[in-house]
């Protein structure tokens, strides 16, 4: 298929990157408002191509560019929402780039919940991202939502036959926000929470396994590395490292907590591996290794 048939639509795993600053101006807020998705284009027409999608009722920080138009920063990059679909709660009173920077600054500063550190491990809160209204990243008829579920329930099996007490923040196609996955993973007793995620890129080319922790946990460092190694080990996918990001999930869990975007379903090498049960089995495979090498 040509690259140009592919069809993309990504959902922030997180809202903080919305709040980045992209220059000095007055940032509006409100959410959502749509029976379905908000479509995001490249520029502010209609004719622009679809680079992403918001879901209803997430709340965004836009600036108004005029004509019905709203700028957002998506995934790290600029991209445009039409306004009619766009219910304003509010001006920012955050109007320059400094006082933002500190807002952000200060998110990243705070201590994680999760720097205890990892002791023996009997119980898992295994987080398949995604679901219900919010498909994750999707390609052509190919859902982020199904192979984490996938992935996690494989994983969860392997793990509960190994002896170890293992719940799913989502055991079906509905759709949980990302803070009530962490505060589910807290009313547990769990000792890890494990997020699962499959990768998607605006370069088509961009490939391979990435690990994900929170910036200060040492423990979900460990965690994170364990789980980047036996993923590639497993996997015949390039290994992209391990890295600290301030997603919600890792944020806001008490336990040590990582997070595994299981290669790209934008790359078409990635996508096919993705679309086997071997790669899924070998995914859920790494997990249960990476467990039990902690
Ligand atoms: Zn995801």
């Amino acid at each position: 298929m040509s690259k140009k048939s592919l069809l993309l639509s990504f959902v922030p795993l997180f809202l903080l990157f919305l709040f980045l600053p992209v220059s000095v101006h007055a940032y509006q807020t409100g959410y959502v408002d749509t029976n379905g998705s908000l479509l995001v284009r490249d520029s502010a027409n209609t004719e622009s191509p679809v680079v992403g999608s918001l879901v209803d009722r997430q709340t965004i920080e836009y600036l108004d560019v005029g004509n019905g138009w709203g700028q957002i920063t998506y995934h790290g990059r600029t991209g445009y929402v039409s306004l009619d679909y766009i219910t304003e709660t509010g001006v920012d009173a955050v109007e320059d780039t400094d006082a933002q920077d500190t807002v952000v600054h200060e998110e990243a500063e705070s201590p994680p919940l999760n720097g205890a550190p990892l002791g023996s491990i009997q119980r898992i809160v295994l987080d398949p991202g995604h679901g219900g209204q919010d498909p994750g990243a999707v390609v052509n008829n190919f859902y982020e939502k199904e192979i984490t579920l996938d992935i996690a329930n494989r994983a969860a099996a392997y793990l509960t036959d190994a002896g170890y007490n293992v719940s799913l923040t989502r055991s079906n196609d509905s759709f949980i926000a990302l803070d009530d996955r962490a505060d589910y993973a807290n009313g547990t007793s769990a000792d890890i929470f494990i997020s699962i995620h499959a990768n998607a890129s605006f370069d088509l080319d961009a490939n391979g396994i990435e690990t994900y922790y929170a910036p200060g946990s040492a423990a979900g460092q460990t965690l994170a590395h364990a789980l980047q190694s036996e993923a590639v080990r497993e996997i015949d996918m390039r290994d992209r490292g391990v890295l600290p990001s301030n997603y919600v999930v890792l944020r806001k869990t008490a336990m040590p907590a990582a997070l595994i975007e299981f290669g790209f379903m934008t790359n078409e090498y990635d996508r096919s591996l993705q679309q086997t049960d071997l790669m899924r089995d070998q995914s859920a495979r790494a997990i249960l290794r990476a467990v039990q090498s902690l």
